[in-house]
């Protein structure tokens, strides 16, 4: 099979799908790929290194003429162009917050596979958890950083000083996302409580913390209480496939003290702060309603694409490899992890969730 992978073109995206180790074992595997031209650049990977396991350099159009693309960001309008019949694309595509991209896909009969919906038999999401690793990590870091004043922030440090209180975060949802970024609050010496719907899971969060950060039950009562005293809140729920839940109001923001920061991880999927629907960028990444910083970034791992790009393509490989070595239709059948992950196929919506978020024919 001829294998594509164009350079990322969102907003400082600096992840590539695969580094050359990737690469280098899809061509062992018996299949030619096309890198376009500095795909790599802002993993620190050149086109050399690429050259030098087998690939060939190309254009951007040359790249999106392969039998399957693999990709990191879902598609922007500039991409839509390359769309055509039986092509596969194989990346995070987050459809259920983006219908242009869903409509274009479907009318130019794209086959899709989703990263974030590859789902294996325990519902854990093995395309989405090395990101949701990242994000949740660096929710923290990031978070810190706008409680600096000269960032706009209040002025408090997280970890605090003997005599003096630490700062107050809140995580809203105890996933991969939340968790992550609860280590990293809870590392910096921050008062960390953590909200998620499902009481296992929050037994599970008590356990792994030694009791050391308080777990709650996510309800509109307890978020509406911790935001009042919250220094930093972070946004990590999910409902697989769909757009996220707004949990937190206008009005709850507004009890929030002035010049808190807010992280809404889960923007990618629509966000779950009435306050923050909008996504930024990594140029521009906050936005102030209601006096508290709102950060949105859809992409936050595009950031730190050293780290990103391997922890992406060590998940991603062994399904790319698995789509490339039959036809499309027996690589899906063959594994029920793929299957879920099919969002579009043959011009039709064949995610559920997805269909019903969008209001589109299932
Ligand atoms: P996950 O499935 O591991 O965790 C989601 C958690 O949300 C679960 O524990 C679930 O019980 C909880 N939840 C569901 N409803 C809730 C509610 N009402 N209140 C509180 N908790 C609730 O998901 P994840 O991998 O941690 O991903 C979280 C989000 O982060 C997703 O939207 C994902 O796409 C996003 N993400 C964004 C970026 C970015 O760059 N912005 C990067 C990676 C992941």
């Amino acid at each position: 099979m001829r294998i594509g992978i164009p350079k990322e073109i969102k907003n400082n995206e600096n992840r590539v799908a695969l580094p050359p180790a990737g690469v280098c074992e899809l061509i062992q595997a018996g299949h030619q790929v096309v890198v376009e031209t500095n795909a790599g650049t802002g993993s620190a990977i050149s086109d050399e290194e690429y050259q030098h396991v087998g690939a060939t350099i190309g254009t951007q159009s040359d790249a999106w003429a392969a039998d399957m693309v693999l990709k990191v960001k879902e598609p922007l309008p500039e991409e839509y162009p390359f769309f055509r019949e039986n092509l596969i694309l194989f990346t995070y595509l987050h459809l259920a917050a983006n219908k242009p991209v869903t409509e274009a896909l479907l009318k130019a009969k794209v086959n899709t596979v989703a990263y974030e919906s590859v789902q294996l038999d325990d519902r854990s999401l093995p395309l989405l958890a090395p990101m949701s690793e990242i994000a949740g990590r660096m929710a923290a870091q990031i978070g810190a950083e706008f409680l600096e004043s000269p960032q706009g922030g209040k002025g408090i440090l997280l970890a605090g000083v003997p005599g003096v209180r630490k700062g107050n975060v809140v995580v809203i949802g105890g996933g991969v996302a939340g968790t992550n970024a609860a280590r990293i609050a809870h590392g910096l010496g921050a008062n960390v409580t953590i909200l998620d719907v499902n009481v296992n899971r929050l037994k599970e969060l008590d356990a792994q913390f030694n009791g050391q950060i308080q777990t709650l039950l996510s309800n509109t009562f307890n978020i509406h209480q911790q935001l009042r005293t919250a220094d930093l809140v972070v946004g990590a729920v999910l409902l697989p496939g769909h757009k996220a839940p707004t949990l937190v109001t206008r009005e709850m923001v507004r009890d929030m003290p002035d010049r808190s920061v807010i992280v809404d991880i889960a923007i990618d999927q629509g966000g779950i702060f009435e306050t923050g629907t909008k996504t930024t960028t990594h140029d521009a990444p906050t936005y102030i309603e209601e006096n508290v910083i709102h950060y949105a970034v859809a992409n936050m791992p595009g950031a730190v694409a050293q780290t990103a790009t391997h922890a992406l393509s060590n998940a991603t490989l062994p399904f790319a490899k698995k789509l490339a070595s039959t036809s499309f239709e027996q690589a899906i059948k063959s594994d029920i992890a793929l299957f879920r992950g099919v969002n579009t196929y043959q011009g039709r919506l064949v995610h559920e969730a997805v269909a019903n978020d969008l209001d589109l024919p299932y």
